[in-house]
């Protein structure tokens, strides 16, 4: 593997270039940050962890026919990906209240939604990533109305993929986040799914067991991380 320049630094990932120019070689840091980086710490493993979780589920999903940006891990804490323009959206699918959408419209923690929930936030921390409607995104020139619903259409599905594979090992997926990026004409899944992107409670007691244990200090992260990381790879 050839790690090239620093191409951008987020929150938790650092991505480079790679040898060749339509491929990207993305680092997960053991860096945890919350609150638009309000919060801050580093726990070793953290990078490690999330990186599996997240190469098992795009493999899951791709197996289901959602195209991913994941070529292969080339190392425990560094992904090869497919390179994207990223579309600076935010898509959140939610199957339970819990969250900002709790803070901000009168539903009870932990409602069950009939039909799932599909939300899109402007990718913006100087703006607190705000919600956006189709409208605004069109305005914006981010996507067309029949990309839009591409990208609704495909995060249902990995909602559909993942909801069941978590209940099979004993979680409910609460709500997630994923991010898409075009390349060619294509529109592909790119970013992460990981402990950090999503919520998951433990079936019939609905403790967290995900990044709002580090968000609100409910307990250790690494040992929720890793408890959920050995229920994935059991499978
Ligand atoms: P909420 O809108 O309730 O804060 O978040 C809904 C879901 O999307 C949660 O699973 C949350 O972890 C995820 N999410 C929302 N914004 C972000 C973000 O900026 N980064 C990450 N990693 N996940 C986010």
């Amino acid at each position: 593997m050839t790690k090239g320049a620093l191409l951008y630094s987020g929150k938790a990932k650092t991505v480079y270039l790679s040898e060749k120019p339509d491929e990207l070689i993305v680092s997960f840091r053991d860096d945890i940050t919350a609150f638009d980086g309000g919060k801050k710490d580093q726990l070793s493993g953290k990078g490690a962890s999330n990186a599996k979780v997240s190469a098992f589920l795009f493999q899951l999903l791709e197996e289901a026919g959602i195209k991913t940006h994941l070529i292969r891990m080339e190392d425990p804490t560094t992904m090869r990906v497919r390179r994207l323009t990223m579309v600076p959206l935010e898509v959140i699918v939610r199957n339970r209240a819990a969250g900002s959408i709790v803070r901000n419209y009168p539903f009870t923690e932990g409602q069950v939604f009939d039909t799932p929930i599909v939300v899109t936030d402007y990718k913006d921390d100087t703006r607190h990533d705000p919600m956006i409607n189709d409208d605004i995104i069109i305005a914006l020139g981010l996507l067309t109305r029949n990309e839009i619903a591409i990208i609704k259409e495909a995060a249902l599905k990995i909602n559909s993929v993942l909801k069941a594979f978590f209940e099979n090992i004993g979680l409910d997926l609460v709500d997630f986040k994923v991010e898409f990026g075009r390349c060619g004409d294509d529109i592909l899944l790119g970013d992460e799914i990981s402990m950090d992107s999503m919520r998951l409670w433990e079936r019939g007691t609905m403790k967290s067991m995900d990044k709002d244990v580090y968000r609100f200090g409910k307990g250790d992260v690494m040992e929720t991380y890793t408890a959920v990381l050995n229920r994935i790879c059991k499978e």
